[in-house]
């Protein structure tokens, strides 16, 4: 049958459907009560940092966490390197907030560096974004080294920024091999920044990125030198 035969019948067909074979019921998706101000966790969330401890969090070595918990803030540590959340996580929505440490006389790339690392892998880029030129897959909002982000919603320095995060995690086959790449959506202080993304692998510092198979691991947050502060972190399994 042609095209156009094929679309009068679907046509015609479509005159005969009853409204009622096109609805459905079951499953019903589950009741989920959003948080009191936007932002907020929702009921359905894994709270990992709520202002008060590191109980969600060890070290990169699985040991204990060594960032500091002050006023109700999560704060690196210089030289203690990353930490990352006990829990392991794949496809998820994840909201971070964060503050750069005072400017003072860093730079680019040393100005309040961090960095968001879905399945301890995938790069969200940290970083002080007030008037601090780098390069632009390097700024704050990039997916580190691979996607600039579509724009700078960044305030000031001194002010929490805030990150919300859409993941999809990469699908491998049995065979260790890709069958579908990670996707990602940010919106950084409400601003959509990364649109989808089809993430390209690891996010190198040197090199290109790279797929090695896996399954559902930690988020991790990084130690790049620079005393950034972050709160109210939470997730959600999708
Ligand atoms: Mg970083």
């Amino acid at each position: 049958m042609s095209i156009s035969g094929l679309l009068i019948t679907v046509m015609l067909s479509a005159q005969e459907w009853n409204p009622a074979s096109t609805e459905w019921y079951s499953p019903e998706p589950p009741a989920v009560k959003p948080g009191k101000t936007p932002g907020q966790p929702p009921s359905d969330a894994i709270v990992l940092f709520d202002g008060k401890d590191l109980s969600k969090w060890v070290s990169g070595k699985g040991e204990e966490a060594k960032w500091k918990v002050v006023n109700g803030e999560m704060v690196v540590v210089p030289g203690t390197g990353a930490i990352k959340t006990k829990g392991y996580f794949g496809d998820c929505q994840l909201h971070v907030e964060f503050k750069s440490p005072p400017a003072e006389k860093h730079n680019g790339q040393n100005r309040g560096n961090s960095g968001i690392f879905l399945q301890s892998i995938y790069e969200l880029q940290v970083l002080d974004g007030d008037n601090n030129p780098t390069y632009v897959n390097g700024m704050v909002g990039s997916i580190y080294k691979q996607s600039a982000p579509s724009a700078n919603a960044y305030t000031k320095n001194g002010e929490w920024q805030v990150y919300d995060v859409y993941w999809k995690a990469p699908k491998f086959g049995a065979a260790g091999v890709l069958e579908e790449p990670a996707r990602i959506t940010v919106t950084l202080n409400g601003v959509l920044i990364q649109n989808n993304y089809e993430v390209k692998g690891h996010t190198a510092y040197t090199g290109l990125p790279e797929y090695h198979a896996h399954g559902r691991l930690p988020l991790m947050l990084q130690d790049h030198g620079t005393a950034v502060a972050f709160r109210n972190i939470w997730i959600r399994n999708l």
